[in-house]
């Protein structure tokens, strides 16, 4: 089964409101060599989601956000919505990344939760898992993905999970330049999709995005991308420059 190649940048929290609006126009305006076939998404921080969606408006360019709250509404001061996120024109989130997860307390019940308040609202959510250095050193890295799968998409639905993009990312080759080999992230991919099979089904598995993250760049990217179970990139640092997210993006046909 073919499945849509899908490569999203997680600008995470830098630019001003003027370098965002600008980044966004850079890559709309580059589209030209990016197959349509490609679905690609951009994921401002929350101030400059409204600034960036006039920009990405009718493109190719989908927007997302990097986080949301799993309430509806009410007394969480701080917190942003799943509505709200559609309301301003949203169709993405990023969900269980590994800074949140380490930094910010999230674990996997809270990213279920999370996932379905995104679901339920009709955003894609894009649910990160990936291993830290110290637990692919010890040999842990199935059981770890394998653990944060279950406790992040477990209790899912079958028509929920079929909405969900998963994103395999090596804590270890986050913003650290060390990408994984295409034969390290495949290898974790299939046993990904292994264990998606076994748990959903056979027509889940073969209809969920994997995307690949850690250190992809425009000459890492064709590699990466032509393993058979990686779909698709999430892209830290190299989503801050509208070339090198072009150049990631045409590199996935
Ligand atoms: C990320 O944080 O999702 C990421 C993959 O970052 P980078 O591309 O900078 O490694």
């Amino acid at each position: 089964m073919s499945r849509k190649p899908f490569i999203a940048g997680n600008w995470k929290m830098n630019l001003t409101r003027a370098e965002s609006v600008a980044l966004a126009q850079g890559v709309v305006n580059g589209l030209g060599g990016v197959s349509s076939g490609v679905e690609l998404a951009i994921c401002p921080p929350f101030v400059y989601l409204d600034a960036v969606a006039a920009v990405v408006k009718g493109s190719q360019v989908g927007l997302g956000a990097q986080n949301l709250y799993f309430e509806g509404n009410g007394a969480f001061t701080g917190e942003v919505s799943a509505a709200m996120l559609t309301d301003i024109g949203c169709r993405y989130v990023i969900i269980g990344h590994s800074e949140r997860r380490a930094l910010l307390g999230e674990t996997d019940s809270v990213v279920f939760k999370k996932t379905r308040a995104a679901l339920a609202a009709g955003l894609t959510p894009i649910v990160c898992v990936g291993e830290t250095l110290e637990q692919r050193e010890q040999g842990k890295t199935s059981e770890v993905v394998r653990s944060q799968f279950l406790g992040s998409l477990g209790e899912l639905t079958a028509e929920e999970a079929a909405r969900v993009v998963l994103a395999y990312e090596p804590v270890w080759a986050i913003g650290t330049g060390k990408v994984a080999t295409p034969q390290q992230a495949e290898e974790v991919h299939a046993d990904l999709r292994q264990l998606i099979t076994s748990h959903f089904g056979q027509a889940i598995a073969d209809g969920m995005r994997i995307q690949y993250g850690g250190s992809v760049k425009p000459d890492n990217a064709k590699e990466l991308l032509g393993q058979p179970n990686i779909d698709g990139a999430l892209v830290g640092g190299a989503s801050l420059k509208a070339e090198s997210f072009l150049g990631i993006a045409a590199a996935a046909v």
